[in-house]
This record gives C-alpha cells, sequence and structure tokens, in this order.
C-alpha cells in the first residue's frame, strides 16, 4: 500500500500546478493521472490575453489573477531551466462600430494593456480593417511541454501514478482514504478537468462543460509576428504553423472533431485572411466550465479531506496559478477562508449529497 498525505487526481493544467504548489509548500504527496481519459489540456490554445473583446473590458479579476501567473510561470521556468510563456502582441480587428469603444478604451482600466490603436494599419495576410487593436501582455503558454517536464520530475521522485481513481473502489473514514486498494491518504484534491461530471462527490448544477474545437494550418503568407484575433484566434507557432480557434457548444459534449466545428472555423478564418492555406491538424477537447465561469475550490460541504479544483473554462492558464497558490494557503494555514470569487462554498446551497 502506498501511503502520501495528499493524493491529486489529475494532471492536467490543475493538477500540475497544484503538485508544484505542494513541492514548493514541502507537502507530502502524489499525482494519479488516467491517460485514457481525455484532457482539455492537451487540445488547448494556451493563450493568455488580460482583455475580453466582445464588449472592451478587463477580463474578470485579472489585476488579482495577473501577477501570480507571471510570478508562478517564471518560477517554474527558472526552476526546469526552459522557456513556456511566449509574449506576443495581440492584433485585433477593430470595425467602425468599435472603433469608438476602442479610443475609449485608452482612458479606461483597459489602458495599461492597450499597446497601441492604428486606423489603417495592415498585416501581412490580413484583411484590410478600419484600425488593429495591439494588446500587450498577451501571449501563450506552452502546456504540452510544461506537462511533460512536470510529469518528468514526479516519475523521477516516484510521486506519479499513471491510473484511474475507481469511485466505487474509494473507501472514505474521517482520516484515511483507500483508493484502488493499493493507495492511502490522507486527503484527496479532485483535479479531474470535464471528468468530474462522475465524481459522485461532486455532483451539482454548477457544472456545464461545453466542447471546443480547434484547428492547425499551414499558411507561408501569413505574418507571424502577432497573435491575430477577431471572432476567432490565429497564434503563430512558428514555421508558418498556426492555432485556429476556437467554437463553444454544448451540443454534443464530446472529444470527437466534427464537420460543423471544422466549417465553423475555415468560415470565420476565411473572413479574417486573404492568403491561401492548407488544414493539418484538427483537436476537439471539453473545456471544464462553471455556469459563473469561475473555478470552483474547496472542501467538499460534509466531507473535510475531499478536495475540487476544478472549472478553469476557457482561462486555465491565468486562473490555474492562482487557484493551486490560494488552496496550498488554505491547506498550509488550517483552512483559511479561500477567495471568495473561486470559493466552492459560493454555490453551498446547491446540493452536494453524501456517499458512502
Ligand atoms: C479547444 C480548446 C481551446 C482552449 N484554449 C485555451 C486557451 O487558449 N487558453 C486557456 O487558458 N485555456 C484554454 N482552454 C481551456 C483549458 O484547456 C482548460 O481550462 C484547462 O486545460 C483545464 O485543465 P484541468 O487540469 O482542469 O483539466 P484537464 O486538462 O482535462 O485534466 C484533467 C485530468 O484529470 C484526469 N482524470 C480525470 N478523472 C480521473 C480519474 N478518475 N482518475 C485519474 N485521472 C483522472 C484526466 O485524465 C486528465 O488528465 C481550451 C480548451 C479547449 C477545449
Amino acid at each position: 500500500m502506498k501511503k502520501t498525505e495528499i493524493l491529486i487526481v489529475g494532471h492536467g493544467l490543475a493538477g500540475s500546478l497544484m503538485a508544484w504548489e505542494l513541492q514548493q509548500a514541502g507537502i507530502d504527496f502524489m499525482v494519479m493521472n488516467a491517460p485514457q481519459i481525455p484532457r482539455s489540456s492537451d487540445v488547448a490554445g494556451g493563450l493568455f490575453n488580460p482583455l475580453m473583446f466582445r464588449k472592451l473590458r478587463l477580463a474578470q479579476m485579472v489585476e488579482d489573477l495577473w501577477p501570480v501567473m507571471q510570478a508562478t510561470y517564471t518560477a517554474i521556468e527558472k526552476h526546469y531551466g526552459i522557456k513556456l510563456m511566449h509574449h506576443i502582441l495581440s492584433a485585433k480587428m477593430v470595425y467602425d462600430k468599435e472603433l469608438v469603444e476602442w479610443e475609449q478604451g485608452h482612458e479606461k482600466k483597459t489602458a495599461p494593456y492597450i499597446h497601441a490603436l492604428i486606423k489603417g494599419a495592415s498585416v501581412k495576410g490580413l484583411k484590410n480593417v478600419t484600425a488593429l487593436g495591439f494588446i500587450s501582455s498577451s501571449g501563450y503558454l506552452d502546456i504540452v511541454k510544461w506537462l511533460e517536464i512536470s510529469k518528468k520530475g514526479l516519475v523521477e521522485k516516484g510521486q506519479f501514478i499513471e491510473g484511474e481513481l475507481v469511485y466505487a473502489k474509494m473507501k472514505n473514514f474521517k482520516d484515511k482514504i483507500f483508493i484502488n486498494n493499493t493507495i492511502e491518504a490522507s486527503k484527496i484534491i479532485f483535479c479531474e478537468g470535464a471528468a468530474v461530471i462522475k465524481n459522485p462527490w461532486f455532483q451539482a448544477d454548477w457544472l456545464t462543460p461545453n466542447k471546443g474545437e480547434l484547428l492547425e494550418i499551414q499558411a507561408p503568407d501569413l505574418d507571424e509576428k502577432y497573435i491575430l484575433r477577431d471572432e476567432v484566434f490565429i497564434l503563430p507557432l512558428g514555421h508558418h504553423r498556426f492555432k485556429v480557434g476556437a467554437t463553444y457548444s454544448h451540443d454534443p459534449v464530446d472529444t470527437l472533431p466534427s464537420e460543423d466545428g471544422r466549417k465553423e472555423l475555415k468560415a470565420k478564418l476565411d473572413k479574417m485572411i486573404s492568403v491561401s492555406y492548407k488544414i493539418t491538424q484538427h483537436y476537439a477537447g471539453v473545456r471544464p466550465a462553471i455556469k459563473d465561469r469561475m473555478p470552483v475550490l474547496g472542501p467538499h460541504v460534509n466531507r473535510e479531506n475531499l478536495f475540487i479544483f476544478n472549472g478553469l473554462g476557457s482561462r486555465g492558464v491565468v486562473l490555474a496559478p492562482y487557484c493551486a497558490k490560494a488552496l496550498v494557503k488554505s491547506l498550509l494555514s488550517n483552512n483559511e477562508p479561500i477567495p471568495a470569487f473561486v470559493n466552492v462554498r459560493r454555490f453551498a446551497q446547491l446540493p452536494h449529497p453524501i456517499v458512502y
């Protein structure tokens, strides 16, 4: 029987950053991950961006989340001697009807992030538009590289278990939990992404997973300096490769690339660019979303040794470092309150059935 203080279930963005924070805090832990369960982190664009574009405004809680995100990924990069964060200016296509809003954006909270608004600006391969809004503090995180590095380190230290936690085989006592008849832990932190929908401990109507699809294209004549943004993003990966995404759908919620998804992405891409391209890949995944679009973090209402860290939705890169740090801080300080905007207790009025 393997014994550990904390078992993290799931090794996506949530579980890997949780592991990083526990390691920094010197807390004993292991990570269990089921490779056969699809992982949203594998298909994500990895973008981080401080602004929302539908109506120009700051993304929720940016002022709290941004410094933690920067500090965490920078510390990881330094620790492992790798580059994960790629800072790239975003160029948002601004149309006539949006121009006033963008001009006013210079005087609002969004101002520090608007690098420039240039009327008549042109970018190679992009269709002409009234103006381009250039956004600083944007870029992407190489999530796949991070998960590989994180797993390698955990495997080397004997802290990684490849396998699925089977809920029916879980025995939960007051101070001990037995998992799959092979592991004994004092606490479990469930970081299962969209698979949480099957977790009998955290069944509630605030879980609203949604499907996203993404294309990879080869476009030899398209500019590679900026992340181009309009109804979809076009993220340069180097060597004329780009990711184009993403779709949002609630029906069906599966991980199969669809013809509808491909058509939608292609139509939105064709509205943006004037150069030829070839589609080389098509991905689909499920975002672990919550109905108020904020993560859920904290202990089960009746079982204080079971924790949830979920709901990263479409902003996992920005949200995960803050959440992992907040949960570790709470564990270290004997349940110091978790900030209200990410605390699972904001849904306390909703049912959390006890399962024995
Ligand atoms: C098309 C698409 C594009 C996206 N683009 C972006 C983007 O540009 N920027 C951004 O910030 N976010 C983006 N996202 C969202 C991002 O992917 C998620 O927010 C984030 O990756 C979720 O991480 P997670 O660790 O919660 O879940 P996951 O990455 O899904 O990981 C959960 C892990 O738990 C494991 N697991 C589940 N149940 C069990 C069990 N019982 N036993 C053992 N293991 C288990 C699974 O195998 C999996 O490895 C995108 C998502 C999609 C689908």
